[in-house]
């Protein structure tokens, strides 16, 4: 009994500065192995006439250390409250530097943005695809000598698995489970096996778009570009299409504006010929749509495809492609509030 009341006292007296003195209380009184659970086991060596007034005196014990306890937690909350309210809220504050797009993030989302309203859907694919999708599908067969200028990067061969060479991959994914009208852009990044230069990287960014539905004709292409065009670079800039070829396309073009620094009269961006190129695009290859189990004598597509650094260069003056991806605070900071 005067090992209880000693107890009390202690109890009454416990004073905790912070949470781990208040934790130590409770593993002290009430933890597991504490004071009130080795007291409690007290009881069986008492007689059988006292245990009923002893087991009083025990909960009342209990419960003395369980409201100190609840009185302990109470004042450390309320002395963090008070400290809480000494922050002097006049002070300035410190500054938070405000990121800035990306200026490949800042181009995609604008072509993006352009084809979204002319109907087309966004569509997206893995970066990490097999030779069907990539190749084969896209009717690049093993050993097309078109092969060899998308050389890449192979996870794995036989059976192969590579990192894209372009968005067509993700074209030929959204033929495989839809059937016309498809209407989509495929934005993303791709790969190729190339040295880095100013001018040749080992990834870059594209975006495609595919639209097959009944009676798209070339005339549907070019009008859909010519818009792109008018959006993207303003009013007044020219397009031409030359021959050209992609073995997913035929007819094939190549699509060139008039240069938007010299306006067409000749400067060292266009060469002095007053045309850059911006796109290659043609009709659907009426095997790609049967590839897929699209009836070609049903169904006609277009498809167009170009690179983000490509039209970021002639939008920025961006020259070496190698700064896209340098992380180069000094040429980052320069698109702030460029959208
Ligand atoms: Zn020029």
């Amino acid at each position: 009994m005067s090992q209880i009341d000693q107890y009390k006292k202690d109890i009454k007296g416990y004073s905790a500065k912070n949470a781990d003195e208040v934790e130590a209380f409770r593993i002290k009184y009430l933890g597991t192995k504490g004071i009130v659970k080795n007291v409690m086991g007290e009881m069986r060596n008492v007689p059988n006439e006292n245990k009923k007034e002893f087991g009083l005196i025990l909960n009342a014990f209990k419960i003395a250390a369980e409201e100190r306890y609840e009185v302990l937690k109470e004042q450390l909350s309320s002395s963090e409250e008070t400290a809480a309210t000494n922050i002097d809220w006049s002070l300035p504050g410190d500054p938070m530097p405000v990121g800035t797009r990306h200026p490949l993030s800042i181009v995609r989302n604008q072509m993006v943005s352009i084809f979204k309203r002319l109907g087309f859907a966004v569509a997206e694919g893995p970066e990490m695809e097999d030779d069907w999708h990539n190749f084969t599908a896209l009717n690049l067969p093993e050993n097309h000598p078109a092969r060899d200028m998308q050389d890449t990067f192979y996870l794995n061969q036989n059976p192969d698995y590579l990192l894209r060479t372009h968005t067509s991959s993700v074209q030929a994914r959204i033929m495989e489970k839809q059937k016309p009208p498809i209407r989509i852009v495929c934005p993303g990044r791709v790969y190729r096996n190339e040295t880095i230069s100013a001018r040749a990287h080992c990834f870059f960014h594209q975006v495609e778009g595919l639209y097959v539905d009944e009676n798209v004709s070339f005339a549907d292409l070019k009008q859909t570009l010519y818009f792109f065009v008018q959006e993207m670079f303003g009013k007044g800039v020219k397009v031409r299409f030359r021959p050209s070829y992609f073995p997913f396309t035929e007819p094939s073009a190549e699509m060139d504006i008039s240069c938007t620094v010299c306006g067409g009269t000749g400067c060292s961006l266009c060469k002095h010929t007053g045309w850059v190129e911006i796109l290659g695009c043609g009709m659907v290859h009426p095997k790609l749509l049967e590839n897929f189990k699209i009836d070609s004598n049903k169904y006609t597509g277009f498809a167009f495809g170009m690179g983000v650094e490509r039209i970021c260069q002639l939008k920025f003056r961006v020259n070496d492609l190698r700064l896209y991806s340098q992380n180069d605070i000094r040429f980052l900071r320069q698109f702030t509030g460029a959208v």
